[in-house]
Parts: C-alpha cells; structure tokens; sequence
C-alpha cells in the first residue's frame, strides 16, 4: 500500500481553491505584498482564526523566529532559552541576533520543555524564553507563564508544527507572547516555504512588522529605516496560496486528529510500545505520530521498528533529529560569524555547558522516539495498515522472557 505524502499532490490540500486565487495574482500583475491585497488579507484571516491581535506574513518560519527575536531585543551575549530536541530554524536567528542559545532539558514522554527544566537554565542574562510545541502536541503552558511572569521574561511560542493546537480552550500561539508559524512544504498547510507570527503586544507587533521590510516606516509621516532589518516579505503569489490553505486549516486538524485518535486506539495494547503522551487539557494535532519503542522488550528498540515500517513504505524517523542541537557542528563548533564564534565568545561558560548529565530527558527522548510521517489524506484502510505493521514488526522483535 502506498501512502499519501506531504511532498507531493497525494498528502497535500492544494486544488481549485489555491489556483483561482494564484491567477487573480498574476492578473492582476501585483506579485509584491507592499501593494497588493492576499498577503494583506491572510494576515487579518489569520489573526481572526487564532485569536491574536496582530499576525504578519514572513518568507519562512526560520524568519518568523528571527522577528520574534529580533522584537525581544536582546543585547548581544544575552541569553535565550529553548529546546534541545527542534528543528534548526528555530535556533540559529537567536545566533543571528546576537543572542546565545541556552539548551532546556525535555520531558522524554512528550519531548518538550517543561517549566522545571526552563528553571534550572534561568540567569541573569535570560532575555527571553522559547517553547517548542513539538509534533503539535503543546507544552504545559501554565507553569512556563507563571515562571516567565516570575521572571519578567517574554515567552516565544514555536508552533511550526502545532497550527490549531489548543491549552485549556486557547490556540497555542497566543498564550505566550509571540507565536510563529511555518507554511514550509511539509507542515499542515503550505506554500512552500512561508511563516507568520502572531502577537497581543503593539510593541512587538511594530518591531515585527518593521523587521520583516527592512524597518523602514511605512505610512509614517517622516520614514526611515529605523534599525537593521532584512527582507523577509512573503509574495503576494505565497499569499494567496496561503489564503486558501488557511481556509482548509479547520479540516487539515480535524482529519488529523481524528486519524491518530483511531491509530492511538488501535495501538494501545502492544507490548513494549506507547502512544503519545498529550499534555493534559490539550488537544494535540499530530503534525506526525510518534511512539516510545522500549529496547527492552523490542529487540533492537527504534531504529529496528523503524526499519520496518520502512521495510513496507511507511516513512518514518527513528530518533527523529538523530542528536540534540547543541551537538550539530554550528553549536558544538560555534561555527558563526568569520573565526570570531560570536555570540558564543560572550557567553558565560555554564550557558555553553552540554555535559550529558544535564540533558537526561533529552537523550532518552531520541533514544526511544518513533516518529511515524502522519497526513491529513490517509483514510481509515492507511491507519490501519500502519497499525498492522506496527503489531506485527512488534511481535517479531519481541525479546523472549529467558527462563528463570
Ligand atoms: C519547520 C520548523 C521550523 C522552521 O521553519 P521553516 O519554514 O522550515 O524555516 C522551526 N521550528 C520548528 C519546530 C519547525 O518544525
């Protein structure tokens, strides 16, 4: 059986929609978001839908990121806080802004950060902090607001991958005080390469905005460009595209979770085997399905399941990022700016301390993940042939009691 992918038409919901919008564009000859109206209107869409105040389009979610840093400011050598277990664009704009990257342990049952080990990782110079939703599934915001609030950090939610997720009845996104968003090939919906931010604060809302057009002051009486900024606009062709897509979000996550629901269902009486761990008055919304394989009893644990599920054209990700970031050449090496390694050379020594024993939950994490590519167009007869596979590759792998 093949699977519907989210790297072609198969798993993905580009139709009519998208094309009608796209030839509007190209009419009408306006393909720069300065001037035209989609990019405009998704923006306002797109804050109705989350329940933000402001929300600007961006020409990825490693640019989404970078606004949002770029917003809390950070003078250089400060410190921000994130996630071990993320994807690269979610960490080198904090290196792009001067700032240093302060690595929080995560929980190995959801692979998030959790407000005790952002904690432990709190000094003088925490700037900000940033939360990775990771699979869509939230992290415990509560606590991280409370101890933020404590601290008078900022909180930046990486929501890449958690488009609709929701923490006690509130989309994930707005419940920290900036949200990014990814419209990269593979997230829920897509342009291609696409990301947004959304915001209730004016302050970071303007610097954002300015961010994103090389800070010069539209609509200002006497403009200028009023610091560094770079060019992370969105086409009004992305745009419109995105429009459409947004318009399918709703459907997008409901299938989803609907889908993992029934694979959670099917999978919950396998030994050696756990289902997703979802943060509790959560909803999570499965950008991909991910077990916890125990080596102890599946022989060979996450990557011989992987291997497979592969083995019968399932796509999955043993171990997912494979490492934590901080052992990726950039970090580890502090492969920055010429030879200078800033903003690594100020960085206190403890901020730059990867010593395995702080990391537990981390490397228990990648040790015992499955992540199991997961769609919007896979039918019930897709799930349950990848129930299938697991049961059965399970079995198989199963290491015999040794006789007392
Ligand atoms: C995809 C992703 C990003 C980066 O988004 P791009 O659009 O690829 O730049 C950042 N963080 C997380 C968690 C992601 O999954």
């Amino acid at each position: 059986m093949k699977l519907p992918s989210d790297q072609d038409s198969s798993g993905r919901t580009l139709g009519a929609e998208e094309l009608e919008l796209l030839k509007n564009v190209i009419e009408s000859g306006t393909l720069t978001s300065t001037k035209g109206q989609y990019v405009k209107q998704l923006e306002a869409e797109f804050a109705r839908v989350l329940g933000g105040k402001y929300a600007y389009a961006c020409s990825s979610g490693t640019a989404a990121i970078h606004c949002a840093v770029a917003a809390v400011n950070p003078e250089p050598g400060d410190e921000i806080i994130t996630t071990s277990i993320t994807d690269m664009g979610g960490l080198t704009p904090i290196i792009y802004q001067g700032a240093v990257p302060v690595f929080a342990d995560v929980d190995p049952e959801t692979y998030n950060v959790t407000a005790r080990s952002i904690e432990k990782v709190i000094s003088e110079r925490t700037k900000a902090i940033v939360v990775t939703h990771l699979f869509g599934n939230p992290c415990d915001m509560a606590p991280i607001r409370e101890l933020a609030d404590r601290h008078g950090l900022p909180i930046i939610e990486d929501c890449a991958q958690a488009f609709l997720s929701t923490y006690r009845e509130e989309n994930i996104g707005t419940i920290g005080d900036i949200g990014c968003f990814s419209l990269q090939q593979g997230k829920h919906i897509t342009t291609g390469e696409g990301g947004l931010v959304v915001t209730n604060n004016e302050d970071f809302a303007r610097h954002m905005f300015l961010y994103i057009n090389k800070a010069w002051g539209y609509g200002d009486k006497n403009p200028d460009h009023y610091f560094a900024a770079l060019n992370y606009r969105m086409t009004e062709l992305q745009g419109a595209v995105a429009l459409a897509q947004l318009n399918k979000l709703q459907d997008v996550v409901a299938s989803r979770t609907r889908l993992a629901d029934s694979l959670t269902l099917q999978l919950s009486d396998i030994a050696g085997i756990s289902t997703p761990t979802i943060t509790p008055d959560s909803t999570h919304t499965y950008w991909k399905y991910c077990l916890n394989v125990d080596a102890s009893v599946i022989e060979g644990g996450s990557p011989a399941l992987g291997q497979a599920l592969r083995d019968k054209g399932i796509a999955c990700a043993p171990r997912y990022i494979q490492k934590p970031a901080f052992e990726c050449q950039v970090i580890r090496d502090q492969v920055t700016f010429g030879t200078s390694r800033w903003p690594f050379s100020l960085a206190r020594p403890e901020a730059v301390d990867y010593s395995r024993e702080k990391y537990e939950g981390t490397y228990k994490a990648l040790e015992h993940v499955l992540v199991i590519a997961f769609n919007e167009c896979y039918t019930d007869e897709h799930v349950g042939f990848i129930a299938d596979a697991v049961r059965e590759a399970a079995a198989a792998l199963k290491i015999q009691q040794q006789p007392a």
